[in-house]
């Protein structure tokens, strides 16, 4: 079998060619010296991690193990089908991937197919980079009925994450309610109004002929704070504005003390203030019949019961939504809770936090436990499983920088020991190991069936198929 296509071996080390076919990958540097890291999760963190260990350790092999036998996390399965520019990283990556020290490991999962202390036991670092694949919970009434889903789930079902395509979300009902007002829930909002030739770029066809059927005509935005505390950032909310046929509507109330605030207010958070009110200026009295996107602000999730949510009216004090006696209700044929991503323990030996979804960690260093602020020596964290899941690609790839920055300066100081060598993981160890030519088949085959349907690619949403077009 042929496991990968890059094997970059010395031609006269007849052994270490060897070597390197019954490990599966290239990566011996040729000497002793040999320090290898492995990074687990191929999101954004992992792989500028991994570009940046590359670049600035010499002699550093880099293996990164995905769960999934395809790469790029969320850039893959939450960017939004209409923002084709941001994927883009996926070519930064993609050179990352090619350099001759790079190993991937698809179709491995940290805590199911390969431990924690098996890792640490075969590199001298690991970094853990598995991101956030949960959602929070409102923790109200009724939060499980049929017609309130995460807003994630969602996300992955246009996106076409395998597992997700039968999530069959009702939009026969002409409301959808979205609870919580970030860029995920700016964008669940943008797929629901999109005129159905927009969002074709990159979403799936079963999504596609979903939303083609879909009845929605109106989607409420419900914030628990006011228009100054807005989650969602001025390029989503103008995305917004220009949607066509889409009538964006404020309600005047919500704004009453906000315009004596903006001489106070910082730069961005200025421009977006502006944005709303200018727009809520220009708003027409009468209704037309376009479709609806409804922001609201100062209302707090209570208790869903059949097609409505009821929300208990807050006032801000010192920033904070505090609850007044009175509420009101909406309707919401279908609900949509956007309150977050939350990360999950995958191994028994990472110290995390349950509380703030975060393994516990001084800047990328992984603590030993919480108490005594013990690093635990070679095990870092970068991403949103560090830094809770919040931050665009950009802020991400600082966090990952600033991290493999400090795992390059442990190595060279010694504070890690790489005078033993490590093995790395074997290819034996795994059933159907997806490499880095594998993922190139894959990628191949879903641009090929993208073709057809006269788009960039229709990704596979079956990891049986994906395995299989790999070749595997
Ligand atoms: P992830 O991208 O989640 O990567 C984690 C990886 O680890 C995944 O590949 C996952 O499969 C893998 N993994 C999970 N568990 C295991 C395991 N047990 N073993 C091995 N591997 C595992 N930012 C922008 O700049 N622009 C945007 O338009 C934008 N849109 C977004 C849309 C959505 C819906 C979301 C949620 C985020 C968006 N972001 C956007 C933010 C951006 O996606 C994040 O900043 C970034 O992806 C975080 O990177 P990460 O590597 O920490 O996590
Ligand atoms: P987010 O930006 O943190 O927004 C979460 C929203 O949920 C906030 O409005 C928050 O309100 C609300 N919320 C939290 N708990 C709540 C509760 N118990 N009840 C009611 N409301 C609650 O998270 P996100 O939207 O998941 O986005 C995650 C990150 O990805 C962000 O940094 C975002 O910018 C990024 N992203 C970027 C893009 C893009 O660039 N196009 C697209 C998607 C995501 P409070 O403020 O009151 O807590």
């Amino acid at each position: 079998m042929l496991i990968s296509g890059r094997l970059a071996i010395s031609a006269n080390s007849k052994q270490m060619w060897l070597s390197a076919i019954s490990r599966g990958f290239s990566s011996d540097v040729g000497s002793g010296a040999t320090k290898r890291i492995c990074i687990v999760g191929s999101g954004p963190a992992g792989f500028y991690a991994a570009q940046y260990i590359l670049k600035h350790l010499n002699g550093s092999v880099v293996d990164v193990i995905e769960k999934l036998p395809v790469p790029f996390g969320l850039v893959r399965y939450g960017v939004a089908p209409d923002h084709p520019e941001v994927k883009n990283v996926i070519n930064t990556f993609t050179k990352t991937a090619e350099h001759k020290n790079f190993n991937f490991w698809g179709n491995v999962a940290l805590g199911k197919d390969v431990s924690l202390q098996n890792l640490r036991e075969r590199y001298h670092a690991v970094l853990l980079t598995y991101g956030a694949d949960q959602d929070r919970q409102l923790n109200i009434p009724n939060e499980d009925q049929p017609n309130v889903l995460s807003a994630r789930k969602f996300v992955e079902w246009y996106n076409g994450l395998p597992g997700a395509q039968h999530l069959n979300p009702i939009l026969g009902g002409q409301t959808v309610t979205i609870l919580g007002q970030g860029n995920v829930a700016v964008d669940v909002a943008r797929m629901l109004l999109s005129p159905l030739d927009v969002l074709r770029v990159d979403t799936t066809e079963y999504a596609l002929e979903t939303l083609s059927r879909s009845k929605v005509e109106q989607v409420y935005l419900v914030g628990r704070r006011g228009p100054l505390q807005a989650a969602f950032t001025i390029k989503e909310l103008r995305e917004m504005l220009k949607l066509p046929n889409v009538q964006t509507l404020w309600r005047p109330d919500d704004f009453t003390d906000v315009p004596a605030q903006i001489p106070n207010l910082q730069r961005p958070r200025k421009r977006l203030t502006e944005l709303m009110l200018k727009s809520l200026s220009e708003q027409s009295a009468s209704t037309s019949n376009k479709k609806q996107f409804l922001p609201i602000f100062l209302r707090a999730p209570k208790f869903i019961k059949d097609n409505k949510i009821e929300l208990t009216v807050t006032k801000l004090q010192n920033d904070i939504a505090v609850p007044t006696n009175r509420s009101e209700h909406l309707q919401a044929d279908l609900l949509l809770r956007s309150i977050g991503y939350k990360s999950t323990c995958v191994d028994g030996g990472i110290c995390f936090d349950k509380r703030s979804g975060c393994v516990y960690n001084e800047y990328g260093r992984v603590l030993k436990d919480a108490a005594s602020k013990t690093v635990d020596k070679g095990l870092y964290v970068a991403g949103w499983l560090g830094t809770g899941p919040t931050g665009v690609i950009l802020t991400t790839m600082n966090g990952a920088f600033s991290v493999a920055k400090t795992i390059c300066d442990d190595i060279l100081s010694n504070e890690v020991d790489t005078s033993k060598a490590k093995l790395g993981l074997e290819a034996k160890q795994f059933k159907r190991l997806v490499t880095w030519s594998h993922w190139e088949r894959i990628d191949q085959a879903e641009m090929q069936a993208g073709q057809k349907l006269c788009k960039p690619r229709e990704k596979f949403v079956d990891v049986e198929e994906m395995l299989k077009v790999a070749g595997l």
